[in-house]
């Protein structure tokens, strides 16, 4: 039987770059607390992302802890179910309230035509997610929020690098948040990151992020901890060079699923949005009438050793853990109900060969 293939591989500099990189960090004996690796990572991915302010976390699911926390959101926020449990699990981990909202059918993203009605006089903030690298739709997002006064946090996990009409995605709302997890299009192994345009916020979160110690003699507030390591911005800093490449890779994996499977009736395959600069994060398809359900695709390509994976499934508000809480209903939120019982993210990574992609809509096509 051939060689599993997994749904996603981490992409690796070589290992000669990686231990040259390490190299003065064992000449310092400086392995935490924001060495030089933590600031030339900070500086680069600033660059790379074109956001005023950012600030390294362990991982993405504490940046996002941390950034609701440095606004001070006590309240609802109202956020959408078709994520990962890391955003929802944070709201309800800040002591806030998460109330869901539909998603739109085309980018899987906030509907934002049935945002406005969720709004009450306990709403604090919109966290919306950009699913699959999928932007949500900023503009509309951000003219309600302005109209009710409401802070805006994107998690971001998905959308490094993408950028619509020229504007990275690190520049929109109040906060976003970027995971750098091993499995992301861009890793630090673990890690994370906020980027914001305001100073203030940046600091809060510095603070927050190790113990809100300020100085020696000085702790200011009651912070945890969630310092990058000196290790893993070192990872960050050699992806960062290879990137460019790596995309361009993804982007023809991306190319051979879509001239295979484009066309095909009853596959729905990501939208291209106009304007936006996709990263090739994931290769979603809905299977609504084809020849094999969702859950039969995933079986055949499981037979023969290849590990897809149903993402989103299930969607956060039906959750075990938040069963019979108010407001946690798959049914209020059909539109993404829909698309969690149908949809399957093909494998998609760095040096997945051409054969292998044929073999894979071979079987989907049956
Ligand atoms: C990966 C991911 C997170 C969490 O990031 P970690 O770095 O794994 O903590 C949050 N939200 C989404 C949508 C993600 O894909």
């Amino acid at each position: 039987m051939s060689e599993t293939i997994n749904v996603t591989r981490s992409s690796l500099p070589d290992y000669e770059e990686y231990c040259a990189e390490i190299r003065s960090i064992w000449d310092s004996h400086w392995l935490t607390n924001m060495g030089e690796k933590h600031e030339a990572l900070e500086k680069a991915l600033g660059e790379y992302l074109g956001a005023p302010c950012v600030t390294l976390l362990t991982n993405g699911h504490l940046a996002l802890e941390n950034v609701l926390e440095a606004l001070e959101l006590h309240g609802e926020i109202i956020t959408s179910p078709f994520t990962f449990a890391s955003t929802t699990h944070a709201i309800v981990r800040s002591g806030c309230t998460p109330v869901f909202c539909d998603v739109d059918p085309e980018t899987y993203t906030i509907d934002p035509k049935k945002l406005e009605a969720l709004i009450t006089e306990r709403t604090v903030a919109i966290l919306p997610i950009h699913v699959y690298g999928n932007l949500c739709d900023v503009d509309a997002i951000a003219r309600i929020a302005e109209k009710h006064g409401l802070k805006v946090v994107y998690d971001a996990a998905h959308a490094f690098g993408v950028k619509k009409d020229g504007v990275s995605a690190a520049c929109f709302g109040d906060a976003a948040m970027f995971s750098f997890h091993a499995t992301k299009v861009f890793h630090t192994i673990e890690g994370g990151a906020v980027c914001c345009k305001d100073p203030a916020l940046r600091e809060r979160i510095c603070d927050l992020k190790n113990f809100g110690i300020r100085g020696p003699e000085e702790v200011a507030f009651v912070g945890g901890n969630a310092k990058m390591n000196e290790f893993s911005a070192a990872m960050g800093l050699c992806n960062l060079r290879h990137l460019d490449a790596w995309l361009e890779e993804r982007r023809a994996v991306v190319e051979h699923y879509r001239a295979r499977l484009g066309g095909v009736p009853g596959l729905r395959l990501n939208a291209v949005q106009p304007g936006v600069q996709s990263n090739y994060a994931y290769f979603p398809v809905v299977f609504d009438g084809c020849k094999y359900t969702r859950d039969e695709v995933f079986a055949r390509l499981a037979e023969q050793n290849i590990i897809a994976r149903k993402y989103f499934y299930p969607i956060t508000n039906s959750f075990d853990c938040y069963r019979g809480r108010p407001g946690f209903d798959p049914e209020a939120t059909p539109v993404a109900r829909y698309v969690g019982d149908r949809v399957l993210t093909l494998p998609l990574y760095v040096g997945l060969a051409p054969d292998d992609v044929d073999r894979i809509c071979d079987i989907i096509l049956g």
